[in-house]
């Protein structure tokens, strides 16, 4: 029986009168990769953000590693071990990618830098031979490589990724679905966010399905696959 690692109970977070994320429990337990799919504007960024410290939750506790984290600072959450590559990439543009993933180290130790980087390109070869290259000349495949690389240069417990296919032509996301399932394969619990929830769920240990800010079904990958509400509605049929 893996360590339960996220534990998220009855969160509620609104936008001034907007109610974004509606009695929100789930949880994430050490190695798994758990999804989170729906539709536009379900609410999936918003979870995400309130694990990271950058929106608040007005009620219920979010447990991680048996901390109770809902009021610690977003730099503090990164250095207990939970990183999040954000919708969009948010790649620094004017940085080379190498000074975009020492960025990512900022909580650790100078000593760590090195091997971080090696553990990175290791996983991302693409990324070592554009090194000294300016972020915002790469591709979108690349400034998603980036942005994941920058994340585990923080040595993260849990990787939450936002819509990592977004934008990116079938073959890249292959690719990027490829290195999420290396990155599991290696011993790296992820959180994952994706509106493309065939490939979400094909990988995912467990799946939760959100609409309008709540989660209205959850179980296993496989269990969702197969589920009639989900072919349905999110997968063609
Ligand atoms: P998407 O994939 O489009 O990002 P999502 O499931 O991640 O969808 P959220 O971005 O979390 O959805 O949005 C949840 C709800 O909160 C939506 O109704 C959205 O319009 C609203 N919302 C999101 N960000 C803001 C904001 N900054 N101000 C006001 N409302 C917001």
């Amino acid at each position: 029986m893996s360590e339960r690692m996220l534990t998220v109970s009855d969160i509620n977070v609104y936008y001034g009168a907007i109610h974004a994320i509606k009695n929100v429990s789930f949880e994430v337990n050490e190695g798994e990769v758990v999804a989170l799919i729906g539709a536009n504007g379900a609410g999936k960024s918003t979870t995400l953000k309130t694990m990271s410290g950058l929106l608040r939750s007005q009620t219920g506790t979010i447990e991680f590693l048996g901390q109770n984290i809902m009021h610690m600072p977003a730099d503090k959450l990164v250095a207990a071990g939970l990183a999040h590559v954000p919708e969009g990439r948010r790649v620094f543009a004017q940085m080379s990618v190498e000074e975009n993933l020492e960025m990512g180290a900022f909580t650790r130790p100078n000593s760590e830098i090195e091997p971080g980087l090696e553990r990175v390109y290791a996983h991302f070869p693409r990324l070592k031979e554009r090194r000294r290259q300016v972020a915002g000349t790469l591709s979108g495949g690349e400034q998603q490589m980036l942005a994941m690389g920058r994340a585990l240069m923080s040595s993260p417990k849990l990787l939450m990724l936002d819509e990592p296919s977004m934008g990116l032509a079938p073959i890249l996301i292959e690719q990027i679905f490829d290195i999420v399932r290396e990155l599991h394969a290696a011993g790296t619990t992820i959180l994952l966010v994706e509106q493309n929830a065939q490939m979400a769920l094909s990988i995912a240990s467990r799946a939760y399905v959100m609409e309008t800010g709540k989660i209205t079904l959850s179980g296993t990958g496989d269990e969702l696959l197969h589920n009639d509400e989900v072919r349905k509605a999110y997968l063609g049929g």
